[in-house]
C-alpha cells in the first residue's frame, strides 16, 4: 500500500464504493448519494478526503424509511472495510459519522 499514488486510490474508491452500492441493495437496503468530492474545499471538516475523492456519504433507507441513526450504517460500515485495509467507516470515528466511508490517505479518512 505504501508508495501508492492518490491518483490510485482514488480509482480503487470509486470501484468500491460501486460495491458497497450494490451490496446494500442486495441486502434489502436502498440508497441515495450524499455528498462526494467537494471542489470548493468548503463544508467539511479541515483536511476532510471529500476534498480530494476519497470520501462518499450515503443515506440509507429500508422498508422506504430513511434511517438516520449512525449505528444503522453498521452492516455497510462492515462491508466496508472488509473491502480494503485502507477503507475506513465515519461510525468508527468519534463524530459517529455513520453515513460517510473513506480510504486512508496521509493519515487522514
Ligand atoms: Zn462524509
Amino acid at each position: 500500500m505504501l508508495g501508492m499514488r492518490l491518483s490510485e486510490l482514488q480509482r480503487i474508491f470509486t470501484l468500491n464504493v460501486a460495491k458497497l452500492i450494490q451490496w446494500a441493495y442486495d441486502q434489502g437496503y436502498e440508497l441515495t448519494f450524499g455528498e462526494s468530492f467537494n471542489a470548493a474545499g468548503t463544508g467539511h471538516m479541515k483536511n476532510s478526503n471529500h476534498y480530494i475523492r476519497l470520501a462518499q456519504d450515503l443515506n440509507l433507507f429500508k422498508d422506504n424509511e430513511y434511517l438516520t441513526k449512525s449505528d444503522s450504517y453498521k452492516p455497510l460500515g462492515s462491508f466496508w472495510v472488509s473491502l480494503h485495509p485502507l477503507n475506513r467507516w465515519g461510525g468508527d470515528f468519534k463524530s459517529k459519522d455513520g453515513n460517510h466511508f473513506s480510504m486512508l490517505w496521509e493519515g487522514r479518512a
